[in-house]
């Protein structure tokens, strides 16, 4: 087995994360540098369309305070030399690596720059996006545009909703998630936003959005002008990476990766989460990216099990990494698909649910660390355990927030700011 005394994770969230507490708990003892752009430790993204923007400051995701690692946070992966297993940073510095995990995540797409350089333009990914939007949500617009009928948009519409806020929800699709989902849902789901008072513009397309250094109207492909003073652009995401241009590993639409998430070709290199590409079992091995939390939590720690070719043939797995076994995972452990978390979406894909005796657990557990919280008891978040994925997701909710906390050691510490 090829030594490995530097282990790199490029992209410092939840697949990151669970990368890193993966390579620790299977027993990995050398160098470990997490590599991410945000100037955040990992937390979690679902909150940032819900309870976010109503007030609710969690969006806790615990463990990064416990793993003995370098965090390199605030700082941009520009360039992968494979020949030389260095990594480039935007100020020019190398990380040399002996095993490297990518886990960059995705960013959402934009409309044209002179759209997104308006003023009262908003994405939604990150947590400092969600922040803005908060701040600019409590400055009472009066009428909102959401952009993209998707998930993103249809919750973001529905918390908005919630805030008593006039929203105007615009989709190319017939229905919102018509797409994926089938008309039958679309209808369902159009009817939803219709009763919950979002006006729905189906079917048409937003051509440009107008304003004098503020926007003020969304013009649409049928000609009509719709005024907004805020707008929110929901239109789906691309996978991050451009950093890895140049360096020999097969991209298209992601890191595309073999069975057990190594990159093509390449046996120290390993891919996870939203920017993962692989042939998936469940789908006859079609190459598949998946854009939800439950599958970058339950992947980076175990990534080959969710392949039906890694259980078929597990000795074709690849060895070169400490979580090797988790790689060639016995089939005692038991199909890991990833489990749906309980409150944020339901899974989109056929998901098989792995039963959950800790469920009980979990639900004791999580409402007596409510009462320490109430008591000001709370103590450091036990570590992740990826067998109870969904005690974990509402698990996070229930955390004290790990920004602004004492940061690992070389991890900025970055407080919520008060809004
Ligand atoms: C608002 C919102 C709500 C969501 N709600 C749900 C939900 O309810 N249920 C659900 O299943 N999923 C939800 N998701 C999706 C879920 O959060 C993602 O699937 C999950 O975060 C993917 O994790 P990841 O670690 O793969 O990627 P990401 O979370 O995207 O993290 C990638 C990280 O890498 C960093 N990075 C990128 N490029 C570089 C670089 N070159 N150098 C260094 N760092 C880099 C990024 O800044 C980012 O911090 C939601 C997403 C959003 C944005």
């Amino acid at each position: 087995m090829r030594k490995l005394d530097r282990l790199v994770v490029v992209g410092a969230s939840l697949a990151g994360l669970r990368a890193a507490q993966t390579l620790r708990d299977e027993g990995y003892t050398g160098d470990l540098t997490l590599v991410g752009a945000e100037p955040h430790l990992p937390y979690n993204r679902p909150p940032l369309s819900k309870s976010l923007l109503t007030g609710d400051d969690d969006v806790a995701l615990p463990g990064s305070d416990q793993l003995d690692a370098r965090w390199l946070i605030g700082r941009n992966a520009v360039g992968l030399d494979t020949a030389r297993q260095a990594i480039t940073l935007d100020d020019g510095a190398q990380v040399p690596y002996d095993g490297l995990v990518i886990t960059t995540g995705a960013r959402p797409r934009r409309l044209d720059d002179s759209d997104m350089s308006l003023t009262g333009v908003h994405l939604l990914r990150t947590f400092d996006d969600a922040m803005n939007l908060r701040k600019a949500l409590r400055e009472g617009p009066r009428r909102v545009a959401v952009i993209g009928g998707g998930i993103i948009g249809g919750e973001v519409s529905s918390t908005l909703r919630a805030l008593g806020i006039e929203v105007v929800l615009i989709d190319a699709a017939p229905a919102p998630m018509a797409g994926p989902l089938g008309e039958t849902v679309g209808e369902w789901l159009a009817e939803h936003h219709t009763r919950n008072g979002v006006e729905l513009v189906s079917g048409v397309r937003v051509e440009s959005l107008k304003g004098d250094g503020h926007v003020s109207a969304v013009r649409l492909s049928d000609g009509r002008s719709l005024p907004a003073d805020l707008v929110i652009v929901g239109l789906g995401v691309l996978p991050n990476t451009e950093w890895l241009d140049g360096s020999g590993l097969h991209l298209d639409d992601g890191v595309l990766t073999d069975s057990a998430l190594f990159a093509r070709g390449h046996a120290n290199i390993v891919a996870a989460g939203d920017v993962a590409r692989w042939p998936h079992g469940v789908f006859d091995d079609e190459y598949v990216r998946i854009e939800h939390w439950a599958n970058a939590n339950e992947q980076a720690p175990s990534p080959p099990a969710t392949s039906s070719a890694a259980r078929r043939t597990p000795s074709r797995s690849p060895r070169c990494i400490p979580w090797a076994h988790a790689c060639t995972a016995p089939a005692s452990s038991g199909p890991a698909f990833p489990e749906p978390p309980t409150r944020w979406w339901r899974s989109q894909v056929p998901l098989k649910r792995r039963s959950s005796p800790s469920a009980s657990d979990e639900a004791g557990s999580s409402s007596r660390r409510r009462g320490q919280l109430a008591q000001g008891t709370h103590q450091t978040a036990p570590r992740h355990r990826r067998t109870s994925t969904a005690g974990h997701c509402n698990r996070g909710l229930t955390h004290t927030l790990p920004l602004g906390r004492s940061a690992p050691p070389g991890a900025p510490a970055v407080g919520i700011p008060a809004i």
